[in-house]
């Protein structure tokens, strides 16, 4: 991967900023492949594995970026969304929700909890970065899907296998 994974490496400037970056997930799996692929490319990364622990973490931190998963026990990440917009502190800071297959038609409300914006799993460890800044560059512009995925019919949600392993 990292070979491959070096061509590909944009040079926007926003790109190649280091970044301070909470990762709000339960899943082990996501939570894993998300935390690689930033600190590949040199980002520290804070890990909650539940809501609570995520609104914690961001008021003490007051990271660069969140990236939020939708479906967490007990508080989902609409909840902490808006919990997070409620701190000023944390007003400027981009929150891009990474959310399942299943969830995509309730983007209006990500959007609306406040949101930046949101990209959609399966996780594409090729275009994930890009997709990520292409959310902060152009808040709340829509759906950032990766190009796997752009060309699979929205007919076909059974390949998207995170539904069940979300929680
Ligand atoms: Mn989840």
């Amino acid at each position: 991967m990292s070979a491959d994974d070096t061509t590909r490496q944009q040079t926007t400037h926003e790109e190649n900023r280091k970044s301070r970056i909470l990762i709000i997930e339960d899943n082990e799996q996501n939570l894993y492949l998300i935390t690689f692929i930033l600190q590949q490319h040199g980002h520290e990364v804070f890990q909650a594995r539940d809501g609570r622990e995520g609104i914690r973490l961001a008021a003490q931190l007051e990271p660069d970026l969140i990236l939020l998963d939708i479906q967490l026990p007990e508080i989902d990440g609409y909840a902490v969304a808006r919990e997070l917009r409620s701190n000023p502190q944390l007003d400027a800071v981009p929150i891009v929700a990474v959310t399942s297959y299943a969830m995509l038609g309730d983007r209006e409300r990500i959007l609306a909890e406040g949101c930046t914006g949101y990209i959609e799993k399966p996780i594409n460890p090729d275009t994930f970065l890009t997709q990520i800044f292409e959310s902060v560059r152009n808040p709340r512009a829509g759906v950032s899907r990766s190009t796997a995925r752009t060309a699979q019919s929205h007919r076909t949600p059974e390949v998207d296998n995170d539904q069940d392993s979300d929680r």
